[in-house]
């Protein structure tokens, strides 16, 4: 599948919101700020399929 710059910039966005989410959790593990904090990752991963999929349906440039 072809995508373009826009789809690149937000999924780079969301991943590195999570990939901040994740560092913040394994850094803090076991207490309830790590357990809010993968949960925002698992949220974030979710809008982030969603985000890019309702992009792909709109988007001319990509599919
Ligand atoms: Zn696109």
């Amino acid at each position: 599948m072809k995508t373009c710059r826009r789809f690149e910039r937000i999924k780079s966005g969301f991943e590195q919101d999570i990939r901040f989410m994740l560092n913040h959790a394994e850094r803090y593990w076991g207490t309830t700020s790590a357990k809010v904090s993968q949960t925002s990752a698992l949220g974030a991963r979710h809008r982030m399929a969603k985000a890019l999929s309702r992009h792909v349906q709109r988007c001319r440039e990509c599919g």
